[in-house]
């Protein structure tokens, strides 16, 4: 698709002021692709800056964190908080500390964020926040005082009306906890709503840590109920070994799907007898170990492939779950050529826009990250919701809400698809109905 004429002035303005930024650029491009048919409906959108607004974070902040390593030596990373968009609620997304991260990644992730909320139907902006920062490799030590540090510059720019910071890559339970307990110490006020991701002995709530991957699969269980087709006795590969990969391998085999395969950024695993998740949560979650490790501990059945792509792997759904635009062209014409039906993604923007035009020419499900992986956020905001009312839910009550959030999200894109002549298309359903919550705040709130 390309972007309408009258909106590409827009995109070349977006593309001038954030030079190089690749990853932005993509995001904005995607989204303004779809925006084409709402101002040929809905005019008004197109007035006001609306749309010029909503592409300008409120505010991006930049900053030094100092800490001290083992070695009594003093490291400097870049820390950084894109606040995107506080229309509908506090800013809102998670914090990630990888070697990649500069202000681009920040902002696209933050641009992405803000639609993803808006979809969730709950009250929550958008924003995102990192660091350069490489946690790998560094003692539990040295990743408490950098999170200190960080948060030391950080916390004055949040708050639980203001911006409530979660987890992302290399952002878990253990960092949280060094952040929270940081903030907690500097503002002396006891305010759990500040971050989600927290223990639950401090303010967590229950199915937090497995609802993005829960969520990508509840998501892509009703896309396939929409074709009369379920997850039973279908492969299934999944990239990634993280937090979200191994809950998506959860759900699905819970809904009777065998894990054929998943990464890690060094190479794949493939295991012919269905991926043993404890397994792979022991090296990952409590080891913090690479996934060659499963193939060296399982044996005969499973092998290890060094480099090389798990798409590679023949599968029928597939569900990106490890970072963006690691899913490129050739991977989208290989699952094509392999049978795949589906694509959940359950990364942020995994997949590159050929891959995605690629599977959506060949007649393939595809759900876009910014539907498919908001259950994560959308149980953030079922955190600060238990904060605020100084309540704990079960787990039960929990997913409960979790599965019928997903469920709205996924009628929310395939409705708007339909009412906008491309039935089927979830990027376009996602990124309108996303767009038009956030436009319609904005517009009632005045020229902000
Ligand atoms: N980092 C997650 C995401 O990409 C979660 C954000 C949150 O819970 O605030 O949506």
């Amino acid at each position: 698709m390309n972007v309408d004429e009258k909106l590409e002035p827009i995109l070349t303005e977006v593309l001038r002021r954030n030079a190089g930024e690749l990853e932005f650029h993509q995001a904005v491009r995607e989204v303004l692709e779809s925006l084409g048919r709402v101002i040929a409906k809905h005019p008004r959108y197109a007035e006001q800056a609306l749309i010029e607004r909503i592409c300008e974070p409120e505010r991006q902040i930049i900053f030094r964190v100092p800490w001290v390593d083992d070695a009594g030596q003093v490291q400097i990373n870049r820390g950084f908080r894109v606040q995107f968009n506080s229309a509908l609620g506090p800013y809102k997304g998670g914090i990630r500390f990888h070697p990649s991260v500069n202000v681009g990644i920040i902002k696209f992730l933050g641009f992405e964020q803000t639609f993803k909320n808006a979809l969730t139907g709950m009250p929550i902006g958008g924003g995102k926040g990192g660091s350069d920062f490489n946690p790998r490799g560094r003692t539990d030590g040295e990743i408490m005082r950098f999170c200190q540090s960080f948060m030391t510059e950080l916390h004055r720019h949040l708050g639980e009306y203001t911006d409530v910071p979660a987890g992302d890559i290399g952002v878990g339970g253990r960092e949280i906890g060094y952040m929270f307990g940081q903030y907690k110490r500097l503002t002396n006020r006891y305010e759990a709503g500040v971050l989600t991701g927290k223990a639950l002995i401090y303010g967590g709530s229950r199915a937090r840590k497995e609802a993005t991957g829960f969520g990508a699969t509840y998501f892509v269980q009703r896309m396939l109920s929409t074709k009369g087709l379920d997850f039973e006795g279908r492969r299934v590969t999944v990239s990634g070994s993280g937090n979200v990969a191994i809950y998506t391998m959860e759900k699905v085999a819970e809904f009777g799907g065998k894990i054929v395969a998943c990464s890690d950024s060094n190479g794949y695993v493939v295991d012919e007898d269905g991926i043993d998740l404890e397994l792979v949560k022991q090296i990952k979650e409590v080891r913090r170990e690479r996934i060659s490790e499963y193939a060296r501990l399982k044996g005969s059945r499973a092998h290890y492939v060094e480099g090389g792509s798990v798409w590679d792997v023949p599968c029928d759904v597939a569900m990106p779950s490890a970072t963006q635009n690691e899913l490129t062209g050739k991977d989208a014409r290989t699952l094509v050529k392999n049978g795949v039906i589906a694509v959940g993604e359950g990364a942020n923007m995994p997949s590159t826009p050929e891959a995605v035009r690629i599977f959506q020419d060949a007649g393939v499900m595809f759900a876009p990250g910014k539907a498919a992986n908001a259950g994560g956020v959308a149980t953030s905001a079922l955190e600060m919701q238990q904060n605020a009312s100084r309540d704990s839910w079960t787990f039960e009550q929990t997913e409960t809400r979790l599965a019928i959030i997903m469920r709205s999200i996924h009628d929310r894109c395939a409705e708007t698809a339909e009412e906008y002549g491309n039935p089927g298309d979830y990027v376009l359903g996602a990124n309108i109905a996303g767009f038009v919550r956030v436009a319609e705040a904005m517009d009632a709130l005045g020229v902000i």
